[in-house]
């Protein structure tokens, strides 16, 4: 009899420690712009926004670039601090290379510093799964979700959503209470065709029916209200052309330097004896962006602490593109549509934080939101401590909330 009412007890406390566990659908829209959600075609945006919380834009960190953000937004650290500094960068000891079409590179878990939120979920035995997720298919079991999807850049829209349906679906006890979800259309017709295209519009269009899709079959699952979901992009897009273009190897041509990047970020590794020569010469030539030493970089882009940071930082002002003697022959191939990467605090490279559920306020719009505090968001509707050494900071986001 004792036993059985351990027993009992137990399953109790199991069964009530879970049935409180919250669920999050975390979405991510790659590179969908703040205002897109103001053009009056988007009509399933418009109708969570009532129901939920709407904020003016998410403010993405620096380089506002694809991988380094989407990390962000999982560890509420600065690119400078997780160590994806980039979507292609190198470590200058090894010389091993870091990039996004590099299934090595990315599964590799020695370029993520920090600890994502589905490896703090978990440490709290809450399970987890990601469909899609920059960082999410790490080589290392504790610091990936229980269930996830490798990349596959094709893969139909739909049989994402089928995928994370199945697994709500599950069982309670194998179950996720937090998944990803990712969709790349915004940001490839914003590059190929420019935020202000027709294609760009209705690729907009499409993304809304997405939403309505997600919603559906959450009501067809009987989730529709205990699921919080939180949509979100990674930063936003803005014009370029190949007319706004400035090589800058044409200044220091004579030196001997490695340099990486091109478009809206190049970074320049000089031989030692000729730093402050080609600092000096690209200051000298300052004109459509602006060129830093590393341990110069003005404090508001977070952006000198990472080893791999190169020496010297050139940041091309919004609209411009970077180009190298390489890309000389070829420029009417670049740079025709849209591209990201430039200054965060730039309006033009914000993205959309909108979401709803039973932990989200009703019917309220706020100001920016800074993608560093998505974290400890995260932490808080699950109630679980987050990691100490984070940039983010509850207070800041705390009041969407109810
Ligand atoms: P970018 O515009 O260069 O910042 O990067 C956008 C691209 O990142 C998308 O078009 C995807 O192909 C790629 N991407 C997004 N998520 C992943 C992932 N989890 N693994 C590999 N590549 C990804
Ligand atoms: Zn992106
Ligand atoms: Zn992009």
């Amino acid at each position: 009899m004792k036993k059985f009412l351990c027993f009992a007890l137990f399953l109790f406390s199991v069964l009530t420690i879970n049935a409180q566990q919250p669920y999050v659908l975390l979405v991510s829209f790659d590179g969908f712009r703040w205002d897109y959600l103001n053009r009056n075609i988007t009509p399933t945006f418009d109708s969570i926004k009532q129901i939920g919380v709407k904020a003016l834009s998410l403010q993405p960190s620096f380089p506002s670039k694809t991988f380094p953000n989407h990390y962000t937004i999982v560890t509420g650290m600065y690119p400078e601090h997780h160590g994806i500094i980039s979507n292609f960068f190198k470590n200058r000891v090894t010389g091993d290379i870091y990039k996004l079409s590099s299934k090595e590179a990315v599964q590799n878990s020695q370029w993520y510093d920090g600890e994502a939120f589905w490896q703090t979920a978990e440490k709290n035995n809450i399970k987890t799964a990601s469909y899609f997720w920059p960082g999410s298919e790490v080589d290392l079991n504790y610091r990936h979700p229980s269930y996830f999807e490798e990349y596959e850049h094709e893969r139909d829209y739909s049989m994402r959503i089928d995928g994370v349906i199945n697994w709500l679906r599950l069982p309670y006890d194998q179950r996720p209470h937090f998944i990803t979800l990712y969709f790349d259309a915004a940001d490839t017709y914003g590059h190929r065709y420019g935020p202000n295209s027709n294609e760009l519009n209705e690729t907009i269009k499409k993304l809304d029916k997405i939403v309505s899709e997600i919603s559906g079959k959450l009501k067809s699952i009987e989730m529709q209200d205990s699921v919080n979901l939180i949509i979100v992009s990674d930063h936003g897009m803005t014009e370029t052309s190949p007319d706004k273009t400035i090589n800058i190897e044409e200044f220091i041509n004579e030196y001997v330097y490695e340099l990486d990047g091109d478009g809206p970020v190049v970074m320049i590794q000089p031989e030692t004896k000729f730093k402050d020569s080609v600092y000096s010469i690209l200051k000298r030539n300052e004109n459509h962006y602006k060129v830093y030493k590393k341990n110069e970089m003005p404090g508001y882009y977070h952006f000198s602490e990472h080893p791999f940071i190169y020496d010297i930082i050139v940041i091309a002002d919004v609209g411009w593109s970077l180009i190298k003697n390489s890309m000389l022959e070829k420029i009417n191939n670049y740079f025709r549509g849209g591209n990201h990467g430039y200054d965060n605090h730039h309006l033009d490279m914000h993205g959309i934080f909108v979401a709803t559920g039973p932990a989200i306020k009703s019917n309220y719009t706020t100001g920016t939101i800074r993608n560093i505090d998505i974290y400890p968001l995260l932490c808080r509707i699950f109630s679980i401590t987050p990691r100490s050494t984070i940039d983010g900071e509850i207070e800041k986001i705390e009041f969407i909330l109810k």
